[in-house]
């Protein structure tokens, strides 16, 4: 549970009723903890912003089409990707 504490914390600073999650989204990126295009900028956990690659899925004939993002740090999941773009 610790894992999501601060994501959890993020959420409860933004949250209202019945938000969506697309809305959330919004927030996140406008707080800085996400990227335009969905992508993490920042570890919610520690801070950190260096990411390495965790468990990847590929295809063949098309290379990598899944994979998601860890903290370099503390190997916290900060995102995943999937056939070319961010889901929330
Ligand atoms: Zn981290």
């Amino acid at each position: 549970m610790k894992k999501y504490y601060y994501r959890f914390r993020l959420w409860l600073s933004f949250w209202e009723p019945n938000m969506p999650l697309q809305k959330y989204q919004e927030l996140e990126i406008k707080a800085g903890y996400k990227g335009e295009k969905g992508q993490p900028l920042v570890c919610y956990k520690c801070g950190c912003k260096d990411f390495k690659i965790g468990d990847s899925y590929k295809e063949e004939g098309i290379g990598l089409v899944e994979y998601e993002e860890l903290c370099q740090k503390c190997g916290n999941r900060v995102g995943y990707w999937s056939y070319g773009n961010w889901q929330i």
